[in-house]
């Protein structure tokens, strides 16, 4: 960049905008800006160079041309001297403005709106028709050069960019410097006559780009505003009188414009682009001017800046490499100046000028090689997103994405509450059961405590028991017992009746035991009668009940008289008893049928394991 444009100045401002705030506020990651930043990739560009051969004028007074167009993009020089010599370039033109600014402008303007930076400037010797193929005359339609058919298609585009885009702002700004006598002046900042123009200093920012501190910046919304700037500032131009040109520039002008393109839709990238339009002074010989003094002078500085600006041409050109490109860019204000369009981010178009006649052959020489020479420069041109409102877009993309995250913090705060009084009522709920557990817990060891207690009882029980099994042989251990009841008011007086009675034991598999017995009830002798049982034998004993079987009697009622028979052997299933025993009973005057019809006798048989 030749010019740092300073947005922030007291320049009035214009704008072609389609208001759509609201675009801005979508929601765009930031990661995108980043990613699109990325995305600029340089893109090679070798410079295009374009000879025009100027018609003869007046001033020729019949000279012989000696530089003949062969096609559209080759020329031949016959010069006298020598043998007639072919050049090559981009493009040969012989035609009018129109043909000029197709050919240069027109491609130029694209690549602008890529974003991309783009340069044309503009090489010859006096006279030869730069300032012509620039400027023109800019009140003449037909005469118009390149500058101001540019600005003219440069509004149009803009309003037709807009016009098809509403999310579309395209923000213009012009200034113009000039270069005289290695002095750099503002040449649309306001004179003073009879006062010297206020010198400006060359600059860098912190990308290391040169711009020209203090020029002055013009927003401009319309081509009739640029085109007002261009003639006054052409107007200031430092000229005078020499032989070649009645007005001869002896400055290198640089008209620049600056172009943004902002998307108020945060998803279409912004662009911005500067076009520097570079008229250069004159690349004459000093004596052929025949100038002295002041004109020596600005002749000498002129040349000087023409020579280096050369070498930094050769220092860019693909053959030579460019090892001494930095001290030949700051050898003269016009290369630092110029420094992007060489080699830089910049799409650079050279115009050489030439004169076709014979009397100008040494500068046209001079010339055609100085454009072979600028054909092997390749400059690394890529597309600018604009930095500015780029970190703006980042601060808005921030800001949106920063309110979606409190609006998803605040949602989550609502709903973190809401949950956490679900989730303490749940917690109290939770401890509620817990309480119930530990209850239960208590109550299961409690129980488990008891059972285990219960166990040593009943384990020591049991060593108890063995221990009195084995210590008291006599005492068998009873392991059943079944028990039947006989009612004795149905026996008939003084007669022994034979009773043959099942035993009944639970859980008894095979055949029942039977016992067998005789029951005989006396005649009452002062009321007392006596009833007599005499138990004989046990069939079916179980096996199990080794320790053999007793027998007990006793009335109901009456356990006191109750009497027992000796354990009796198993005897193979059939123990044999011989327990006989008299019940007595007071009768006391009843009748012995009603007395004895209340009466019931019991009769035990227990079954006993082992010891006998
Ligand atoms: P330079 O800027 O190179 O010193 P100018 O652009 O001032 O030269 O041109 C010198 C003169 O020649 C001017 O009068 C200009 O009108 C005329 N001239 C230059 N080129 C052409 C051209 N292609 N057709 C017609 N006239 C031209
Ligand atoms: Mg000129």
């Amino acid at each position: 960049m030749l010019l740092t444009h300073r947005w922030s100045s007291l320049c009035f401002y214009f704008c072609l905008s389609s208001d759509n705030p609201s675009a801005f506020f979508s929601f765009f990651p930031l990661f995108e800006v980043f990613r699109s930043l990325s995305e600029m990739t340089d893109e090679k560009s070798r410079v295009q160079v374009s000879i025009r051969i100027r018609p003869l004028l007046k001033i020729d007074k019949n000279d012989k041309p000696i530089v003949h167009p062969l096609d559209e993009t080759s020329l031949s020089l016959s010069d006298d001297k020598k043998a007639p010599k072919s050049y090559q370039f981009d493009h040969v033109l012989c035609g009018d403005q129109q043909s000029v600014y197709e050919t240069i402008g027109r491609p130029m303007l694209e690549e602008a709106y890529k974003g991309f930076n783009v340069c044309l400037f503009a090489y010859g010797q006096t006279g030869s028709g730069k300032t012509y193929s620039l400027l023109g005359d800019i009140s003449d339609e037909e005469k118009q050069g390149v500058a101001p058919r540019f600005v003219q298609e440069l509004f149009d585009e803009a309003q037709r960019r807009v016009d098809e885009d509403t999310d579309l702002t395209i923000k213009v700004s012009l200034s113009m410097i000039e270069v005289y006598m290695e002095k750099v002046r503002d040449l649309l900042a306001p004179r003073q006559r009879g006062q010297e123009p206020e010198a400006l200093e060359i600059h860098e920012d912190s990308n290391r780009r040169v711009y020209v501190k203090d020029a002055s910046v013009h927003q401009v919304l319309g081509s009739e505003r640029t085109m007002q700037l261009l003639r006054k500032g052409n107007a200031n131009r430092q000229t005078a009188e020499t032989k070649m040109n009645e007005t001869s520039s002896r400055s290198h002008a640089i008209v620049q414009i600056a172009v943004t393109q902002e998307f108020a839709t945060l998803e279409k990238k912004d662009l911005e682009c500067t076009i520097s339009l570079v008229d250069l002074a004159g690349s004459e010989r000093q004596t052929k001017t025949e100038s002295s003094g002041q004109h020596f002078e600005e002749a000498k500085k002129i040349n000087h800046s023409l020579l280096m600006l050369g070498r930094a041409l050769n220092s860019f050109s693909e053959r030579k490499g460019n090892a001494d490109s930095f001290i030949s860019l700051r050898e003269s204000k016009l290369t630092r100046l110029l420094s992007e369009s060489f080699g830089g981010n910049s799409k650079t178009w050279m115009l050489a000028t030439v004169s076709p006649t014979a009397y100008n052959a040494y500068e046209t020489i001079s010339t055609l090689d100085y454009a072979s020479n600028a054909k092997a420069i390749t400059n690394k041109a890529r597309i600018n997103k604009s930095v500015r409102d780029l970190e703006y877009k980042d601060l808005v993309r921030l800001r949106a994405h920063l309110e979606t995250c409190l609006a998803r913090e605040n949602t989550l705060v609502v709903d973190n509450t809401q949950r956490c009084e679900v989730l303490s009522k749940e917690l109290d709920q939770l401890l509620g059961e817990l309480e119930v557990c530990r209850s239960d817990f208590t109550i299961e060891n409690e129980l488990e405590n008891a059972l285990v207690e219960r166990e040593m009882l009943l384990m020591e029980l049991r060593t108890a028991l063995e221990n009195s099994v084995v210590g008291n042989e006599d005492e068998p251990l009873i392991c059943f017992s079944g028990m039947i009841k006989v009612a004795v008011g149905s026996v008939p007086m003084d007669t022994i009746v034979p009773i043959t009675a099942v035993v009944p034991v639970f859980d008894f598999v095979g055949p029942p035991p039977l016992l067998r017995c005789t029951i005989r009830v006396t005649e009452p002798v002062a009321d007392c009668l006596a009833v007599v049982v005499e138990v004989l034998e046990l069939f079916h004993l179980p096996d199990f009940c080794s320790g053999g079987a007793r027998v007990s009697l006793w009335f109901e009622g009456q356990e006191s008289s109750r009497v027992y028979s000796h354990f009796v052997a198993p005897n193979a299933g059939n123990p044999q008893f011989s327990l006989s025993q008299s019940f007595l009973f007071d009768s006391a005057g009843e009748k012995v049928r009603n007395f004895l019809s209340k009466e019931t006798l019991m009769v035990c048989v227990e079954g006993a394991l082992g010891i006998v």
